[in-house]
């Protein structure tokens, strides 16, 4: 019988951003999951922005998250020598008129953020009709690579259990749980992403889930040095290749591109630029989403062994690093307390 301390549940880059947080602070753990290739982090195109989507305004707690963000993905850039985080300046299509309070932001509330502010036309490879606003603090992470070097990492000091997780074969037990006859922990974090849609205990609690389409496409006229966004994102990668995403859809929650999410994006993409592109990937996947987009975490209501870290949604690259530090926090420090708008709680009110 193998005992553990904590086992974690799904290894995308919750579980496996709150395993490295665990090891770090040498908790003793294991990680659960079957290693499929259709998982979120695996789909993920990896950008954050200091600035919520559509609006004049800087992302909640973003003082917290982004110290964060640098030091956890910088940390392991150098645990697994590796490049994941790219950091780098976007270049934000905005409509004319809205410059005077864009003006007003930067020389007030974003003045951290917004480095210039260009009028319509005075940017390269733009069709006419937007003006830009150049903002810092921005770039991508590569999820795919990083969750894959991780579980490399975790297999190789053997905290990684390569299957998927059988709910049946839990047994509840006062203080601990029981997984089949071989395994036993003090508490289950479930950090299964979409698939927590399956699970029991949790998947009354606020999970949902929707479909994002990704393209890589082949531009050389574009510029490589900023981060386009207007419509979806445009992310620099490397000689004249760039992603693009991604879009949103409730139908159908696979893993299967679509042709209209090719033209959906496509449109976009048409309506953003004036040079000339090839599409040369495509690819879809799922976003675990909580139904008031805040992410969930904290102990189940009821059953105290049984924990969740969930919710990341569209915006997990930034969301992540803060979480699953404070969700280890909360795992391991008797006094710590998750503030009420994440915790699991809220939605066990509303039942
Ligand atoms: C197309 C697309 C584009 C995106 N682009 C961005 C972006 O640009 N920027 C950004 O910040 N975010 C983006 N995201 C969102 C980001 O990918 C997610 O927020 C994040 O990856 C979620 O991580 P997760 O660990 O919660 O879920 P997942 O990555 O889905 O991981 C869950 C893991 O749990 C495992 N699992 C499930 N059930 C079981 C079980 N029963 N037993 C064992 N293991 C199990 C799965 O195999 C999986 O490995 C995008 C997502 C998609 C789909």
């Amino acid at each position: 019988m193998i005992h553990t301390q904590i086992l974690i549940i799904g290894q995308g880059l919750a579980g496996s951003l709150l395993a490295w947080e665990l090891w770090k602070h040498g908790v003793d753990f294991r990680v659960m999951d079957p290693g499929l290739p259709d998982t979120a982090s695996k789909a993920a195109a990896g950008m954050f922005h200091p600035l919520v989507a559509r609006k004049i305004r800087q992302t909640d707690r973003f003082d917290l998250l982004f110290p964060a963000l640098k030091n956890t993905y910088l940390e392991l850039e150098t645990q697994l020598e590796n490049k994941f985080l790219f950091e780098t300046p976007t270049a934000r299509l905005i409509l004319p008129q809205t410059m005077p309070e864009w003006k007003k932001a930067m020389q007030n509330e974003l003045k951290d953020h917004i480095l210039q502010i260009i009028p319509a036309g005075g940017f390269p490879g733009l069709n006419p009709g937007k003006a830009v606003v150049l903002t810092t603090n921005s770039g991508f992470v590569e999820v795919p690579g990083l969750v894959y070097a991780l579980s490399r990492w975790f297999r190789g000091k053997g905290l990684l259990i390569e299957q998927k997780l059988n709910y049946s074969k839990i047994s509840l037990h006062a203080g601990s749980v029981r997984v089949g006859d071989k395994l036993s922990t003090e508490c289950i974090v479930f950090c299964e992403g979409p698939g927590a849609l399956n699970n029991p205990w949790f998947k009354e609690y606020g999970i949902s889930a929707n479909k994002g389409e990704v393209l890589e496409i082949l531009a050389p006229e574009l510029e490589e040095q900023y981060i386009l966004r207007d419509e979806v994102f445009i992310l620099p990668l490397d000689q004249g290749r760039f992603r693009v995403g991604a879009n949103y859809s409730q139908q159908s929650l696979d893993n299967e591109p679509t042709k209209q999410g090719l033209q959906e994006l496509k449109e976009k993409l048409n309506r953003m630029l004036k040079v000339t592109y090839d599409v040369v990937d495509h690819w879809a996947g799922v976003r675990p989403v909580s139904k008031d987009r805040i992410p969930i975490l904290g102990f189940h209501p009821l059953h105290p062994q049984l924990a969740i870290f969930n919710g990341l949604g569209s915006r997990g690259v930034i969301q992540a690093p803060y979480w699953a530090s404070q969700m280890r926090k909360l795992l391991t420090e008797d006094s710590f307390v998750l503030p009420k708008e994440v915790l699991v709680d809220r939605f066990f009110n509303t039942l």
